[in-house]
C-alpha cells in the first residue's frame, strides 16, 4: 500500500525505533507514547482493519499477542501489569488504517479505558 504510513515503516521509508522483527511482524515504539512502554505490533502485510481479517490470519493475530508477551518481558512490565489493545474503526480511535496492536505498560492502567 503506497500511501500507508505503517507500510512505509515496514519498508523502512519512514524510520522507527524497532524492538522486534520477524518474518511476519514488526514492533516499534509509538511516536506519541501513552505509557512508559508503548509499542505497536503490526503485520508486515497491509490489512486495513480487524474486520478485514480472514480465517487464514487467525495464527497471525495469535503471533501478535505472543510477540507482545515477549516484548513485555523484555521491557520489564509483566509484574506491574500491561495491556494490549486494538482500536477498530474511527469511533474506537483508529487513526492508522493498517492493523496494529498497542502494548502499554509501566504505569497503573485504569478501567474503563475511555
Ligand atoms: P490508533 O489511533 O490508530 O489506534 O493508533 C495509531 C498509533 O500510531 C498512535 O498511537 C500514534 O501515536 C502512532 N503513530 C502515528 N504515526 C506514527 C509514526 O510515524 N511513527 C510511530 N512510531 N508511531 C506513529
Ligand atoms: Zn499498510
Amino acid at each position: 500500500m503506497k500511501e500507508c504510513l505503517f507500510c512505509k515503516i515496514v519498508s523502512g521509508e519512514i524510520p522507527s525505533t524497532k524492538v522486534h522483527e520477524d518474518e511476519q511482524l514488526i514492533a516499534f515504539r509509538d511516536v506519541n507514547p501513552q505509557a512508559p512502554t508503548h509499542v505497536l505490533i503490526i503485520p508486515r502485510r497491509h490489512i486495513e482493519r480487524l474486520t478485514d481479517l480472514s480465517e487464514s490470519e487467525a495464527e497471525l493475530i495469535g503471533q501478535m499477542q505472543l510477540s507482545a508477551n515477549k516484548i513485555a518481558e523484555q521491557e520489564g512490565i509483566v509484574s506491574g501489569g500491561f495491556r494490549t489493545v486494538f482500536n477498530c474503526g474511527e469511533g474506537a480511535g483508529q487513526s492508522v488504517w493498517h492493523i496494529h496492536m498497542h502494548l502499554l505498560g509501566g504505569r497503573p492502567m485504569h478501567w474503563p479505558p475511555g
